[in-house]
């Protein structure tokens, strides 16, 4: 299957009621596991990259290992995501790089550090929309501001302050025309987003709620939701890492976002420490080795692990044969006729 326009997963996710993980990569093993966990459960894939993985990789390798997971697995619906995009410009290089859907992240201005305003937030993200859509590429936006940073991008403030407000999401949605919408509920990207297991108080659940309330056909998007799992920050302080304890975003509360209109879950920190957990294991265990197929091995296989874990809790598993691929171009005669009838 050619790669999909997430708009198509996310609408059939909506109709079948679960939720759909989508997976940071910076390599070919990441994309490896994600690609064996998708197999393995039948499930459709979200691949997303930020500006730092682009960099990483170079859009030339990320690209062409991207297609060679389209041939190697044609049954799988499979969306290349821009992940953060901090302007028009980044998203537009990444529509002509083949990705099927990006990020518009208006909450912050382009240095992704500073909280920017509502009208600029929607200016930037209308202009992304109409750019995205005209070629059948998908646009998520975001509205409110998470805790933490990750990959240098992150305003760091406090995630209670700037919670998403549910009545000015109803206005950008409506002037935007986005696909899917990125949600402040109280989370952090990166490792340390609670300092306790996180209730009512710091993950404002309830939120998500007021939001679906107003926009019931609004496809919501649940960032920094990895669950940081307390047995793979033990394999990585077992085998000399110094991870301060933390907690993440349990399972059952993303499962309840879930329940209430949430269809796509962002998760890498769990990919992360998967890997990062087995690769100390095998340096402490066998100092002798030094092939790194030898400790990368063990790393994609821990990563495929919780990545298929996340697909089953998720609901996405099972999913992957319901539907075709609709080419692009034909998702982009959808938009167009939208803009006619509105
Ligand atoms: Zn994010």
């Amino acid at each position: 299957m050619a790669m999909v326009s997430m708009r198509q997963v996310l609408d059939e996710a909506a109709k079948g009621g679960y939720g759909v993980g989508a997976f940071n990569v910076n390599n070919m093993e990441q994309i490896q596991a994600i690609m064996e966990a998708a197999r393995e459960t039948n499930s459709p894939a979200i691949v997303q990259a930020s500006r730092g993985a682009r960099s990483y990789t170079n859009d030339r390798f990320l690209y062409h290992l991207m297609m060679a997971a389209t041939e190697l697995y044609p049954e799988i619906p499979l969306v290349l995501h821009q992940d953060h995009g901090n302007s028009p410009e980044t998203c537009k290089s990444a529509i002509e790089m083949g990705f099927t859907s990006v990020m518009m992240d208006g909450s912050l201005m382009a240095d992704g550090k500073t909280p920017a305003d509502f009208e600029y937030n929607v200016r930037v993200t209308r202009e992304v929309v109409d750019m995205a859509h005209e070629r059948g590429v998908t646009v998520e936006g975001e509205l409110g501001c998470l805790g933490g940073i990750e990959d240098g991008h992150g305003a760091d403030v406090d995630a209670l302050a700037h919670l998403t407000d549910p009545d000015q999401a109803v206005e950008f949605v409506e002037r935007t025309g986005i696909d899917a919408l990125a949600v402040a509920i109280g989370t952090s990207h990166g490792a340390y987003k609670f300092s306790k297991k996180p209730d009512g108080e710091v993950l404002i659940m309830s939120r998500i709620d007021e939001i679906h309330a107003k926009l019931p056909n609004c496809h919501m998007v649940m960032h920094g939701s990895s669950s940081v799992p307390q047995e793979l920050q033990d394999i990585i302080n077992k085998y000399g890492g110094q991870m301060k304890q933390t907690y993440g975003v349990p399972v059952e509360e993303i499962q309840r976002g879930i329940r209430s209109g949430v269809l796509k879950i962002n998760v890498a920190t769990d990919s992360r420490m998967a890997i990062t957990g087995a690769i100390r294991k095998v340096f402490v265990e066998h100092p002798e080795h030094f092939d790194p197929r030898d400790y990368l091995k063990p790393a994609r296989n821990a990563m495929k692990e919780v990545v298929k874990a996340r697909m089953i809790s998720f609901g996405q598993a099972g999913h992957a044969g319901d539907y075709q691929a609709i080419p692009l171009s034909e998702i982009a005669k959808q938009y167009k006729g939208q803009l006619v009838s509105a």
